[in-house]
């Protein structure tokens, strides 16, 4: 379904084809028209599905029926964990706001800054975009009020409802008037999440998208068949061919784990290894260098390669197939996202390609699959 076709208006449309935005996530697809017609609504979807713009966009669209008022009452709040967030969502308000034919200000504030310039600026203000800290302090110094919010909005819920939060965030609900839109999204549906959207959402839309369905579309999948003597040449061939800095690869043993980063190693391709036989410090410090970027290869087993919480890689490779298409799919999840499609590579020797067969019909996928000359 294109943009279009969701209820947004030319301006809108006009900064989504100049943002290259061409067609709605499928949290966007289903959020948006939830949000315009004013109802409260649970979003789950993992990191990088565009939940950002989820919001935005109806928000904004919403906000060109309402009366802004021009004082120190936000008519949206939006409450977010950390002040890089803050920023970043602030900056998506920004550019979505550009081309509308009523102006719509916004502004961040969090703590770790001087509050003045913060309580200046919330002048005229209508979404407002805080940490829980500091807008508690420019609450207790009476510079904004919330009585006036139409829409509230937590963004990262899951984190905005735990435990280290909680006091902050009763005192802020306190001040928001009752009636009132909840918009809450989240990468993952946490106890804490299902615990308070009790308390929080009135007859809510819940929309979860699973990660699967949604990461599959955004990544391109191609397999080589290659027999396993050859498959420790092909590996290096194709990281120096394609130029990969950062890739994470799966292989079914601890031992065939070991045996490739000593061939890359030997081939001088920087590469380290994860696995149940190192110890918990050694894992962190490897962990800590290929998430910084560090470190060129990763090459890990299936249950080590479970536990890297990285939100995006550009490569994942299959030195061997995993048992299960449930494995599959959680290896190559580890790439891809609304903006920037990754690459899940799979060598196949000719004994695996009847089980990647299985592996394909399983998610429902067909894989391009090529021949080597290697
Ligand atoms: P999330 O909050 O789900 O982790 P973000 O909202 O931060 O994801 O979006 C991730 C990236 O995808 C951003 O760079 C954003 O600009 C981009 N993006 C979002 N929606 C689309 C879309 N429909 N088309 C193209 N890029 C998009
Ligand atoms: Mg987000």
């Amino acid at each position: 379904m294109p943009f279009s076709s969701l209820g947004l208006s030319p301006a809108l449309l006009s900064t989504l084809v100049e943002q290259n935005y061409t067609k709605p996530t499928p949290i966007q697809e289903t959020s948006i028209p939830a949000i315009l017609s004013k109802k409260d609504v649970l979003g789950i979807a993992k990191t990088g599905s565009g939940k950002t713009a989820a919001y935005v966009l109806p928000i904004l669209m919403n906000l060109q029926q309402s009366v802004l008022v021009k004082n120190r009452q936000a008519n949206v709040l939006v409450l977010v964990p950390t002040r890089e967030l803050a920023e970043q969502v602030k900056d998506i308000f920004k550019i979505f706001s550009k081309a509308l034919p009523q102006p719509v200000k916004t502004l961040a504030v969090y703590g770790g800054v001087s509050i003045n310039p913060q309580m200046m600026a919330l002048q005229g203000v209508n979404v407002l975009v805080a940490t829980p800290g500091r807008l508690l302090e420019l609450l207790d110094a009476n510079s904004v009020q919330l009585s006036a919010i139409e829409t509230l909005v937590l963004d990262e819920a899951d984190k905005m409802l735990n435990l280290g939060f909680k006091e902050e965030m009763n005192k802020i609900l306190a001040f928001l008037p009752e009636k009132r839109q909840n918009i809450l999204f989240s990468a993952t549906l946490s106890t804490d999440l299902e615990n308070i959207n009790q308390i929080l959402l009135h007859y809510p839309v819940v929309i979860k998208i699973a990660d699967d369905e949604l990461s599959l579309d955004l990544i391109n999948q191609v397999a080589y068949i290659v027999s396993p003597e050859k498959k420790g040449p092909f590996l290096r061939h194709l990281i120096s061919q394609q130029k990969m800095k950062q890739v994470l690869v799966f292989a079914s043993s601890v031992q065939q784990v070991d045996a490739i980063v000593n061939k890359l190693c030997k081939n001088k391709i920087d590469a380290k290894s994860i696995h149940s036989k190192k110890s918990h410090g050694n894992r962190t410090d490897t962990l800590t260098l290929f998430k910084a970027g560090k470190l060129r290869v990763l090459v890990a087993t299936d249950l080590m390669g479970r536990g890297i919480d990285i939100n995006f890689l550009p490569f994942v490779i299959n030195y061997e197939l995993p048992r299960s298409p449930k494995d599959y799919v959680h290896r190559i999840g580890r790439t891809g996202r609304a903006d920037a499609p990754g690459e899940a590579i799979s060598l196949v020797s000719p004994d695996e390609l009847h089980h990647f067969e299985v592996i394909q019909k399983k998610m429902g996928k067909k894989v391009e699959i090529r021949e080597t000359e290697l």
